[in-house]
């Protein structure tokens, strides 16, 4: 039997967009209010209130109303103005891809990079901060998701305070599913959004912003006002008395809720406990078949997403090809200089639950086997089945 494009997956075991949650589902279907409704505006800051508790910035968190692509050029050209020295630290295709919006205002962007399969050093960032002390904001990929390699944010988040520094952080596809937040982290201006590890739809961007981000903003003649962009605009709109610069994406909102509440009463750390025993029982399985992961160490492998290196060979866009047409499954591919490198496996939201990695592994060898490529399933599921039993 084979699936059809046209026919839907049966697996979305992907890095993002990712299947949503049955309650979210149910959020997004909730009458649409006007949004000066009180209910509605209730809603909003009740929300906002919920996701302070997780995001643990400063101050009230912000909703922009788009994904979190909006977040992070909003974010870059809010903060950075032409008198600033970026510091971008750069481990990845998305971290590479901040460095033209910081770029924007004028600011001289500095740059600190290591190969894709590896994560940034926090010693590192000391010496390029002391080798360039007018250094005023520096920018990080948390897990930076087409290399599948967490980057040690709270080190390095200590040595930019340190420095006096802002810190500026994409922590998109961490947040909600690892340990991260504004506080442990120090992050002056961190960058997320609902749909990735929470189980969302993609739509909305959270920001969590430091009392000294705020004030770097509105000192900033450049920030965005009146604008898609602005996040200054957004400031009070958490409250119920106050107006909204514009129409919030209300079905979003209540999407957001209902996942807001789900992680709240599972309790974040058992969400993250799944997220990194999914990924752990998935490498088990790939090295048991003898398919090594993209980051050169397990020590940075990231909980959420499970990069594989494509063999030798093996056409990647083929085989993810396969995947979905022999089992309905769909995995991610690499971006930019990891396209047709690697192979993502998400665990992200409801799709991190241990078993899902091993309908990751069953469906990548078999259709691995189909090209030519054979490996031992039964030794990685039997090693990834090791690991959930253990965990
Ligand atoms: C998903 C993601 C974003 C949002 O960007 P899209 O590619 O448009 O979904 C931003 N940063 C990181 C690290 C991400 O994984």
């Amino acid at each position: 039997m084979r699936y059809a494009p046209s026919d839907l997956p049966v697996f979305t075991l992907t890095t993002g967009p990712v299947d949503a949650y049955p309650a979210v589902l149910r959020g997004l279907a909730a009458t649409v209010l006007y949004d000066y409704d009180p209910a509605f505006q209730a809603t909003y800051q009740r929300v906002t209130e919920k996701l302070a508790r997780v995001v643990k910035s400063e101050t009230m968190p912000v909703l922009l109303q788009g994904e979190p692509v909006l977040g992070l050029e909003a974010a870059a050209v809010s903060l950075i103005g032409r008198d600033d020295v970026v510091l971008n630290l750069v481990s990845g295709v998305y971290s590479k891809g901040f460095a033209p919006w910081a770029a924007r205002s004028g600011a001289e962007i500095v740059e600190l990079a290591v190969p894709y399969n590896e994560v940034i050093d926090p010693a590192a960032v000391a010496r390029a901060l002391a080798a360039r002390p007018d250094v005023t904001v520096v920018a990080l990929c948390h897990h930076d998701t087409p290399s599948g390699t967490i980057n040690p944010v709270a080190e390095i988040g200590a040595v930019v305070k340190a420095h006096g520094a802002l810190f500026l952080v994409d922590a998109v596809s961490s947040f909600g599913g690892m340990k991260v937040d504004a506080e442990s982290a120090a992050i002056d201006l961190l960058v997320t959004g609902p749909n990735k590890c929470l189980g969302c739809p993609p739509g909305l961007t959270i920001l969590g912003v430091s009392n000294r981000a705020w004030a770097k903003m509105k000192a900033n003649p450049q920030a965005p006002r009146a604008s898609i962009l602005s996040i200054l605009d957004w400031e009070d709109a958490w409250r119920a008395d106050k107006p909204f610069p514009f129409t919030p994406s209300v079905a979003e909102i209540n999407g957001l809720e209902a996942a807001i509440d789900l992680y709240l009463a599972e309790g974040p750390e058992k969400v993250w406990a799944r997220h990194a025993l999914t990924a752990k029982a998935c490498r088990a399985g790939l090295k048991a078949m003898g398919l090594p992961i993209w980051p050169a160490d397990e020590s940075f492998a990231s909980p959420t997403a499970t990069a594989v290196r494509t063999p030798k060979g093996i056409d990647e866009a083929v085989l993810r090809a396969e995947v979905r047409a022999r089992y309905g499954v769909v995995l991610s591919s690499g971006r930019g200089e990891t396209l047709g490198k690697l192979t993502r496996i998400g665990h992200m939201g409801p799709t991190a639950q241990p078993l899902y990695a091993v309908v990751a592994l069953t469906a990548l060898s078999g259709a691995l086997g189909a090209l030519g490529h054979k490996v031992d399933v039964g030794a990685g599921v039997a090693a990834a089945l090791a690991v959930i039993d253990a965990g």
